[in-house]
């Protein structure tokens, strides 16, 4: 068996919206497929890959470089010891020949979207979803197909108001989630304050607001917000700080003792390890959330969750960035604690297969070959247009 194509397409997933950092109003992402000579029900098997929302589109990092290493090599190299199916971690090997270490930039974007649609097409060609296919080669062989998900919103957009915050979080809880997160550092602290105790209004018994500052702070400003949300028993405090400030996020820890959330901005195993290093991260706690899609992929996360194991963090203090089916599965397969939720952004790519609920901020996932992209009727529609 052999990969005999590997396609990309870069495509918009503009929006309106902005968080401390960035607007969204020219954002693209990476669809990527990859195809093989493997027939099952009669067509060839095609896995395919896209990268979380944030970064833009690889498209010239793929098509220049990685997906020619694939289309280049011998293809029995790419193959499992039973050489039945696709190998990921030779696969990975392969895309990173040649590429010196560090300095990780965004290649990793383009290797974990690659990676994501191996993966896809090593599970369908294994005939299991990747949640059961991850759990009986990782994990202890038990999916536990019920996955914590929270929603992810709350941006600053053009005539929100405090009414059209509270509209949008309103909409969330009614939809079954449990967990709700807002942005925070668009707008002053105090202006800040009053959209936090706007949404903590809405919340009924045993309902929770995170607030996600996307890396914006300085150290003094940090631990202000800091003092500010202390009384406000929030489920997490995220990204307050420079990702890469692990002096900063090591301070901040020693002025707020409630849970802090990080690491969707850290590409590589290595600064996992420098996080949870020099980052003062608390492993009864705080929160990780290194996204594969953004980070050389799951041969790249399994390195990143052996790592944590070595330093006393369970995979369940995990709850990934990105709002894709790709950690759904590998919550679902190796025990994460749960999976970021877009409701309404990033769409087709974010979200669950069609009929998934959202129940006491819980999903239950389905049993789909693959990742599961094909009971997601939108999103499918736009990966077989790449594939045809
Ligand atoms: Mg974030």
């Amino acid at each position: 068996m052999k990969i005999i194509d590997i396609r990309e397409s870069t495509r918009p997933i503009k929006s309106n919206i902005r968080n401390a950092y960035i607007d969204f109003s020219k954002m693209t992402l990476s669809l990527v497929a990859v195809v093989t000579d493997v027939i099952r029900d009669g067509k060839p098997v095609v896995g395919y890959g896209f990268n979380s929302n944030g970064r833009y589109g690889q498209g010239g990092l793929i098509r220049e470089r990685f997906a020619p290493r694939l289309l280049e090599a011998a293809p029995a190299s790419l193959l499992d010891d039973s050489g039945d199916n696709l190998d990921p971690h030779k696969i990975w090997a392969t895309l990173m020949s040649n590429e010196k270490p560090g300095g990780h930039g965004e290649r990793s974007v383009a290797v974990g979207t690659i990676d994501m649609a191996v993966w896809d097409a090593v599970a369908k060609i294994a005939g299991l979803p990747l949640y059961q296919l991850l759990a009986d080669r990782y994990g202890n062989g038990q999916a536990n197909r019920k996955v914590f998900v929270y929603a992810a919103g709350g941006y600053y957009w053009p005539g929100q108001g405090v009414e059209g915050l509270e509209r949008e979080m309103q909409s969330y809880l009614d939809r079954g989630y449990a967990v709700v997160k807002k942005k925070i550092g668009g707008a002053s602290l105090a202006e800040d304050c009053k959209r936090i105790e706007a949404v903590l209004k809405l919340l009924g018994p045993g309902q929770r607001l995170a607030v996600d500052a996307n890396g914006r702070f300085d150290l003094p400003t940090a631990i202000a917000y800091a003092k500010a949300l202390s009384p406000y028993d929030l489920f997490w405090y995220e990204e307050a700080g420079d990702p890469l400030d692990f002096a900063l996020q090591a301070e901040l820890a020693q002025h707020y003792d409630k849970p802090m959330a990080t690491g969707e901005n850290l590409f590589s195993m290595q600064d996992a390890r420098n996080l949870i290093r020099y980052g003062g991260m608390r492993a009864d706690r705080d929160w990780l959330q290194f996204d594969c899609a953004l980070s050389y992929g799951l041969v790249e996360y399994l390195r990143t969750l052996d790592m944590l194991r070595d330093n006393g963090w369970s995979p369940s203090r995990c709850i990934p960035h990105g709002g894709h089916q790709m950690s759904l599965a590998i919550a679902a397969g190796l025990g994460l604690g749960g999976n970021e939720s877009y409701p309404d952004l990033f769409q087709p790519y974010g979200g669950f297969p069609d009929g998934v609920k959202v129940q006491d901020s819980y999903v239950t996932l389905p049993e789909l070959p693959g990742i599961g992209f094909e009971g997601k009727a939108d999103l499918y529609s736009e990966m077989c247009r790449l594939a045809s």
